[in-house]
């Protein structure tokens, strides 16, 4: 599938989801059973998603209406769970303050879906990437910071993955990475992340690759990420500026 999140400070609103779909139609190669979208401010969190392709998704849910400064954007390839509108990404946790969209599959989402329940979680669809959510809300629960419990959901997850989430009240966008591409991308007063760099070209031509095994989180005007061993990573000096 393919995955975009974006961040920015001046930019919102219809501005913003414009950026977010015009990325999706170029990541539509990737997938193109369901498309969603999340959008955030510090007040207020929004998913919107259904089956088909990116114009479908623009003409049935009127994306370019979602309101926030971090907007989140899936197009879908499914792996577990049929193609259906509950089963899009993004997914939510049960308090509805975490979206979560990803590329790749779970190979131990059973057990821990089955732990999850057991501790009172209630699942909306059959996704493997459902317990993502979950599991961030559970660490939280437990008292962790929202880093470190988005941190503690990916130590958990075995499997292939290229990850993105938010949490109301945040304004960064988390991610994660094994096997699956994911870039950043340095816009102007804008950070972005996507699976693939040519989805980002329509906003900045400045990349900074993400390797296997790691994590980090991206804001409109700042990113951080670490190894999952702890080990800082200096970003910059992976910068890439792309001649077209
Ligand atoms: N395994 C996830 C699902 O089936 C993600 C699939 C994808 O990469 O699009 O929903």
């Amino acid at each position: 599938c393919g995955i975009i999140g974006v961040a920015s400070i001046e930019l919102r609103d219809s501005a913003l989801a414009k950026i977010t779909l015009e990325a999706l139609k170029n990541l539509e190669y990737r997938g193109y059973d369901s498309v969603g979208m999340a959008s955030m401010d510090s007040s207020h969190l929004e998913v919107r998603k259904c089956t088909g392709n990116v114009e479908k998704f623009e003409r049935s849910r009127n994306p370019l209406s979602m309101r926030g400064n971090i907007f989140l954007g899936h197009t879908r390839w499914a792996t577990h769970g049929e193609p259906s509108d509950v089963n899009a990404h993004p997914h939510l946790d049960c308090s509805g303050e975490i979206a979560v969209i990803h590329n790749g599959t779970i190979l131990n989402f059973i057990e821990l879906k089955e732990d999850l329940l057991s501790k009172g979680h209630k699942f909306s669809s059959e996704t493997d990437t459902e317990v993502i959510a979950h599991l961030i809300e559970h660490y939280r629960k437990v008292g962790m910071d929202n880093f470190s419990a988005f941190k503690h959901a990916m130590y958990d997850i075995q499997g292939d993955h290229a990850v993105l989430a938010i949490i109301k009240g945040d304004n960064r966008i988390f991610f994660s990475k094994r096997n699956s591409p994911l870039v950043i991308g340095l816009g102007d007063g804008m950070n972005l992340i996507s699976s693939d760099v040519w989805s980002l070209i329509h906003v900045t031509n400045k990349t900074i690759p993400i390797g296997d095994d790691e994590l980090g989180y991206i804001s409109a005007d700042s990113f951080f990420a670490e190894k999952f061993s702890g080990e800082r990573i200096n970003l910059m000096s992976r910068l890439v500026i792309q001649q077209f």
